[in-house]
C-alpha cells in the first residue's frame, strides 16, 4: 500500500510508463506506478512460453530504438545488469538464393550492393553523420522548432515519400531495394503511402549509427534495469493492479497514463474537454500481428550465406513482394506469402535455451482483430529461405491479435504500435497540439499513442513527464 499522497502516478509500467517514472523520480519528486500485470515491463519481458529452460521474448526482442533514445542513454542501465549483444551484422534479407546484408558500416554495406554502392553511402552516410543532431529531432513531437534544420531537410524531403517510389527510384539492385522495403515495413503501412520512405530512413539510420541489438538474457533486462534504476530514486511500483477509474488512484498533482486512447477514455473520459474527448475517440489503430515462437533442436538452416550473422532476418523477398504483402493488409486481407520479421536470440545470446538448443522469434501483420492462423503461411516463408526449419521444431508459442491484447491491453486488435503510424497520426498523435502529452490539467498521455510512436525507447513518458514537470509538478 501507498502511505502518503505522492506527488505523481503513473498507469502503466511499460518502458514509456517506466521512464515517465523514471524522469520524475529523479527530477525529486514523488511517484508511484501501477500495473494490472503481475511483472512489469508491458511488451519488453521475457517468459519460457514454449519449453522449460527456453527463454523468449514475447514482444520487443530487437532495440534500435532503446540504443538511439536520447533518454535511455542518459540512464547507465548497464549499472543494472543491462547488457547489450549486436549479432556481426545487424540485418540480413535473404532473396531467393542469396541475401542481401546491412552492415554496421555505410561503406561495408555498400561495397556489398554492386551498382547500388553509391546510392546507399549518399542515402545513408549523410543521415549518420549528422545522427547525433538528427536522431533527438526525430524521437520527439514532429510539430517543433528544429535545431537542426539542415539535418532534418535531409532526412525530411525523401523521407516523405513512399517507400515503394523512393526505393525504386534511389536504387538499381533487388537487394538494395528489399533491404530499403524490409526496413520501411515496419511502418505496418502500405508501402505505397506517402511517409513511408521516413520509417526505411529511420531504421537503416538506427542500424548503422547504433545496431539493432538484443539485451543479453531477454528484453526483461531492459525493464530490470529501468525499474532497478526507478526504486534508485525512490520510485514504487504496485502491480497486479488495473486501474480502471481516475477516481480510484490516490489524488496527486499529475497522473500519467501509459495506455492507449481508447482506454483513456474510459479510465479518465470524465475529466477531459468534450473537444478532446472527440479528438481521442477518432483516434484510429492500424493493423495487428500475429506472433509466433519457437524451440528449436538446432541452428535455422539459412540456404544463404548472410543471414546466419543476422540476428534480425527479414523474410519477404522482393520490394514488390513485400509491398503487395503490405497492400494485402492494409486493405483488410490476408496475405498468403506474408513479410515476415523473424529473430534468431540463441547464436548470439546461448544463455536463453538448454546447451545445443535454440529460440526463434517471428511474426507477420494482419489486419486489425484478424482471428485467421497464420502459423502455416509464417513457416512457408521461413521453409523458402531455410528449408527444413520445420523439422527443427520442439514446440512453439502461437499469439494472434486476440491474445497479445489479453497480454496487454495497450495492443488493441493486435496493434503493437498503440496506433496506427500514417503521416496524419504521425504528425498529430493523438491529436494536434504543441504538447500531445497534455490531455488536461494534471492528466497526460505518455504510451506509444503519443511522439514519437512505438517501440522500446521510453521517449513518449520522457516528453510527458517533463511537461508534467513544467507544469504541475513544478
Ligand atoms: C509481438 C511484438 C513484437 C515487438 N517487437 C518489438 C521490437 O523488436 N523492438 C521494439 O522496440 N519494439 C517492439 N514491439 C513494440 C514495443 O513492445 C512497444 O511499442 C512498447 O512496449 C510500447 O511501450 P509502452 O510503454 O508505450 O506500452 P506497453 O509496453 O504496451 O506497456 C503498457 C503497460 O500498461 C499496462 N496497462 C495498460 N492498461 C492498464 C490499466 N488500466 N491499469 C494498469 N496498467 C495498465 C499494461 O499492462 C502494460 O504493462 C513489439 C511489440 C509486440 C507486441
Amino acid at each position: 500500500m501507498v502511505r502518503t499522497a505522492p506527488d505523481a502516478v503513473v498507469v502503466g509500467a511499460g518502458p514509456n510508463g517506466l521512464a515517465a517514472a523514471i524522469t520524475i523520480a529523479r527530477a525529486g519528486r514523488s511517484v508511484v506506478v501501477y500495473e494490472a500485470a503481475p511483472t512489469p515491463g508491458g511488451g519488453a519481458r521475457s517468459a519460457e512460453l514454449t519449453l522449460p529452460g527456453f527463454s523468449h521474448d514475447p514482444c520487443s526482442a530487437i532495440h534500435p530504438t532503446a540504443l538511439a533514445s536520447p533518454f535511455f542513454r542518459s540512464l547507465d542501465l548497464g549499472r543494472h545488469g543491462l547488457e547489450w549483444i549486436h549479432s556481426p551484422a545487424p540485418l540480413a534479407h535473404p532473396l531467393d538464393g542469396r541475401a542481401a546484408v546491412l552492415e554496421r558500416s555505410v561503406a561495408e554495406t555498400a561495397a556489398a550492393l554492386g551498382s547500388d554502392a553509391r546510392a546507399w553511402r549518399r542515402t545513408f552516410g549523410p543521415l549518420v553523420r549528422a545522427a547525433d543532431g538528427l536522431v533527438p529531432e526525430l524521437m520527439g513531437p514532429v510539430v517543433h522548432v528544429p535545431r537542426h534544420p539542415v539535418a532534418l531537410a535531409r532526412f525530411g524531403l525523401p523521407g516523405l515519400r513512399s517507400a515503394r517510389g523512393f526505393g525504386r527510384g534511389a536504387f538499381d539492385g533487388d537487394e538494395a531495394r528489399a533491404l530499403f522495403a524490409g526496413m520501411a515495413a515496419h511502418s505496418m503501412l502500405a508501402l505505397d503511402q506517402k511517409l513511408t520512405a521516413a520509417f526505411g530512413l529511420v531504421f537503416g539510420l538506427f542500424a548503422h549509427a547504433f545496431g539493432w541489438p538484443m539485451a543479453r538474457g531477454g528484453s526483461q533486462r531492459i525493464v530490470d534495469a529501468l525499474v532497478a534504476t526507478l526504486r534508485d530514486h525512490g520510485g514504487e511500483i504496485v502491480t497486479d493492479h488495473r486501474v480502471t477509474s481516475i477516481a480510484d488512484l490516490p489524488v496527486a498533482r499529475a497522473v500519467l497514463f501509459d495506455v492507449t486512447p481508447r482506454q483513456l477514455l474510459v479510465i479518465a473520459g470524465d475529466r477531459l474537454s468534450s473537444a478532446y474527448r472527440r479528438r481521442l475517440a477518432g483516434y484510429r489503430y492500424g493493423p495487428g500481428v500475429f506472433k509466433l515462437d519457437w524451440a528449436l533442436s538446432g541452428p535455422v538452416p539459412w540456404s544463404s550465406d548472410g543471414p546466419a550473422r543476422a540476428a534480425t532476418v527479414h523474410l519477404g523477398g522482393s520490394i514488390d513482394e513485400i509491398a503487395a504483402s503490405e497492400a494485402e493488409v492494409a486493405a483488410g486481407r490476408h496475405p498468403d506469402r506474408p513479410f515476415v520479421l523473424f529473430v534468431q536470440q540463441t547464436p548470439f545470446d546461448p544463455s536463453r535455451a538448454p546447451a545445443g538448443r535454440h529460440t526463434a522469434w517471428g511474426y507477420c501483420h494482419v489486419p486489425n482483430g484478424s482471428t485467421l492462423d497464420m502459423t502455416d503461411r509464417i513457416e512457408r516463408q521461413v521453409e523458402r529461405f531455410a528449408p527444413g526449419f520445420r523439422d527443427l521444431i520442439l514446440a512453439r508459442s502461437v499469439r494472434g491479435p486476440a491474445d497479445l491484447e489479453a497480454y496487454d491491453e495497450n495492443y488493441v486488435g493486435g496493434d503493437i504500435n498503440g496506433g496506427i503510424q500514417d503521416w496524419r497520426q504521425l504528425v498529430f498523435r493523438p491529436s494536434p497540439s504543441l504538447d500531445p502529452y497534455r490531455a488536461g490539467a494534471g492528466i497526460y498521455l505518455c504510451s506509444a499513442s503519443t511522439p514519437p510512436g512505438g517501440g522500446v525507447h521510453g521517449m513518449g513518458g520522457h516528453h510527458a513527464a517533463r511537461s508534467a514537470l513544467r507544469h504541475e509538478l513544478r
